[in-house]
């Protein structure tokens, strides 16, 4: 059996950096990232035989748990049917009217792999729709990583890149790709009203994370969300909710539930999946009738709709339905930042804390952020010893401090304890 480190070393031989997504390496944090080898319920276990409480859940699709038994039984059914077919499947249908039926912003839905795909299609339909180019981001939002929109983009790009104002925030990105993306701050309702003001005819879209998730946890005020949504129907510009992480999650109906905000288009991802590969956009009708092969915006995938993967979908959307299952994953995500407020405070930290249904941020700064510049300001060191000694008690949190954290309905009162228990002597170590 090999070590983590062991693996880390070999692993940088064929593998840039030893990961397939930056975020895993460790670069924020330091040290060595355990490679896991199993999971079940709230429990990971790297090679090396230790066992973490996961607080991440695979950055959030995991939300009823590693293996559930009835999304094991979903995928262990599909699997013996047949890996994937390129044409279409009943389950595919099914998928489709849970999606339409828990969030009925979405008439018509298109299922493509990872949400990376699911907003690069939803800004080239709405653009598509709207004969227009320029499209507004918010600062620290992060849209997976398509070209046009690596501006400002947040988490793995805040942990990396040395950006510049309104330059991409990757090498590789041409400035001409980027020209026509508007990045104004979250949570700015004036910069908004002000942009729409003298640009507002050409502008496609706006596309946000309605509670944003990829610059730690910072929620949008009503007002902005309502601001953005009366500003695209006064210009004819289409409302993107990016919900690829919120979707399912903050509430069974996203956020858009919770706000109740009804966007143009949405992205979905994580959830629907189950922690398979599949993501989604959809929307109105009107709009999703300009896709091919309807339409003239050109968007298609070759794994689009795999069985195993709406399986596990359908299944994780199913379970998520049972009464109650929100207000319970809600309430003990409250439990957990107000168990980890405590203990900060106890040991005279800096801290702050705050949760949407089933995501939570952290923040070594006294007040929580409502703006990517705030979140910036956290102590960052602070919070890569606690990152550390929880490790080494067995919590495995987000390896930067610029992540969501999030919670299953496996994480009950004893693991929320025990969670507690390390953070005490964690936030304690901090200072000594
Ligand atoms: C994770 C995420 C994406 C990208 O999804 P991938 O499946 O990683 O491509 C897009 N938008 C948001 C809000 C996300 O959290």
């Amino acid at each position: 059996m090999s070590s983590n480190q062991q693996l880390f070393k070999r692993a940088q031989q064929t593998i840039p950096g030893g990961v397939n997504s930056p975020v895993r390496a460790f670069r924020s944090v330091g040290g060595t990232p355990s490679f896991i080898q199993r999971a079940q319920g709230p429990y990971m276990w790297d090679v090396e035989g230790t066992r973490y409480i996961d607080y991440i859940g695979s950055w959030g699709p995991m939300i009823l748990g590693h293996l559930h038994p009835e999304v094991v039984e979903a995928v262990e059914t599909a699997l013996h049917s047949g890996f994937s077919f390129g044409a279409p499947t009943a389950a595919e249908v099914l998928i489709a009217e849970e999606i339409s039926k828990l969030m009925p912003s979405i008439e018509q839905v298109r299922l493509v792999s990872s949400g990376t795909e699911a907003t690069m299609s939803a800004l080239r339909l709405a653009r598509g729709f709207t004969q227009r180019n320029k499209i507004i981001k918010f600062e620290g939002c992060y849209h997976g990583h398509a070209d046009s929109l690596l501006v400002k983009a947040g988490s793995g790009l805040l942990t990396f890149a040395d950006s510049t104002r309104n330059a991409p925030s990757s090498a590789g990105v041409p400035e001409t790709v980027t020209r026509d993306t508007l990045v104004l701050e979250y949570n700015n309702v004036e910069q908004l009203r002000s942009i729409f003001e003298s640009e507002g005819n050409e502008i496609a879209a706006v596309i946000v994370e309605p509670v944003a998730g990829n610059m730690n946890l910072v929620r949008a005020t009503s007002d902005f969300l309502r601001k953005a949504q009366e500003l695209c129907n006064t210009h004819g510009s289409i409302l993107i909710f990016d919900e690829v992480m919120c979707g399912f999650r903050v509430s069974l109906g996203g956020a858009q539930s919770l706000y109740n905000i009804t966007p143009d288009l949405t992205c979905l991802g994580k959830i629907i999946g189950g922690g398979m590969p599949a993501a989604a956009f959809g929307g109105r009708r009107d709009i999703m009738a300009h896709l091919a092969p309807l339409g003239a915006v050109y968007q298609a995938g070759t794994l689009s709709g795999n069985p195993l993967a709406v399986a596990a979908g359908i299944a994780t959307l199913r379970l998520i339905q049972a009464p109650g299952f929100h207000e319970q994953l809600s309430s003990q995500t409250m439990k957990l930042v107000n168990g980890l407020t405590q203990a900060a405070h106890a040991a005279g930290i800096q801290f702050s804390a705050d949760s949407v249904g089933g995501m939570f941020g952290l923040y070594f700064r006294s007040t929580v952020p409502t703006s990517f510049s705030e979140v910036t300001t956290s102590n960052v060191a602070q919070f890569n010893k606690f990152f550390h000694a929880m490790l080494a008690r067995g919590i495995y949190l987000a390896p930067s401090p610029f992540e969501a954290g999030f919670v299953s309905a496996t994480h009950d009162d004893a693991i929320l304890e025990a969670t507690f228990s390390a953070a005490y002597e964690a936030f304690a170590s901090i200072l000594a």
